[in-house]
């Protein structure tokens, strides 16, 4: 199998080891590590609750990854989300490809390949097992939505998920939404 250095840009620091893209500070762990942490909070809290904590956590990292980047590249609205998932494929999360993204009202579906919560385990198996990666994608596009001037309210949910054995693809749709309990950075007045 031929083998590709990475894509990103990967700086480390020779005094304190610290790596960095893009001017923000990275940890380069073993996904069993990170899946390893998930199954924790799942089995501590329940798959829920865990659910609903890293759907927070994923959104408010995705907002301030874009908030970071879009200044880092003079990049834009919805450019910025389509670096988001150029930039999560080349970091190892899987291959993440925008198929429909409404620049009005934010609506957006992303196919995902190669999961990595497909490929390893953590836990999570009510639900789609790649769950975990809605947050993130709410948060981006709410940041994006924002970034224009607009109020978007959106839930993420991985409809068709290839964990299940039944499905090629992972399919997330990212939609509009006034559902109550769906965490937003500022709540729905
Ligand atoms: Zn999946």
């Amino acid at each position: 199998m031929a083998s590709f250095e990475p894509a990103v840009p990967i700086r480390v620091d020779p005094e304190t080891g610290i790596w960095t893209t893009d001017g923000l500070p990275m940890i380069y762990l073993p996904r069993h590590f990170y899946l390893n942490h998930i199954a924790a909070f799942t089995k501590a809290l329940g798959e829920g609750p865990a659910l609903r904590v890293l759907y927070e956590a994923g959104y408010e990292s995705a907002w301030q990854w874009c908030e970071k980047e879009a200044a880092q590249h003079n990049l834009h609205g919805a450019d910025v989300f389509l670096h988001y998932m150029k930039r999560i494929s080349q970091r190892g999360w899987g291959q993440f490809t925008v198929l429909e993204l409404n620049r009005s009202t934010g609506e957006t579906r992303v196919q995902l390949d190669h999961s990595v919560f497909v490929a390893g385990h953590s836990g999570l198996e009510k639900q789609s097992v790649c769950s975990g990666f809605a947050g993130w994608f709410a948060g981006a596009l709410e940041w994006v939505g924002h970034s224009m001037g607009f109020n978007w309210k959106l839930k993420a949910t991985e409809d068709e998920c290839a964990g299940d054995g039944q499905h090629g693809h992972c399919i997330f749709w990212i939609r509009p939404s006034n559902e109550i309990g769906i965490y937003h950075r500022v709540a729905i007045k």
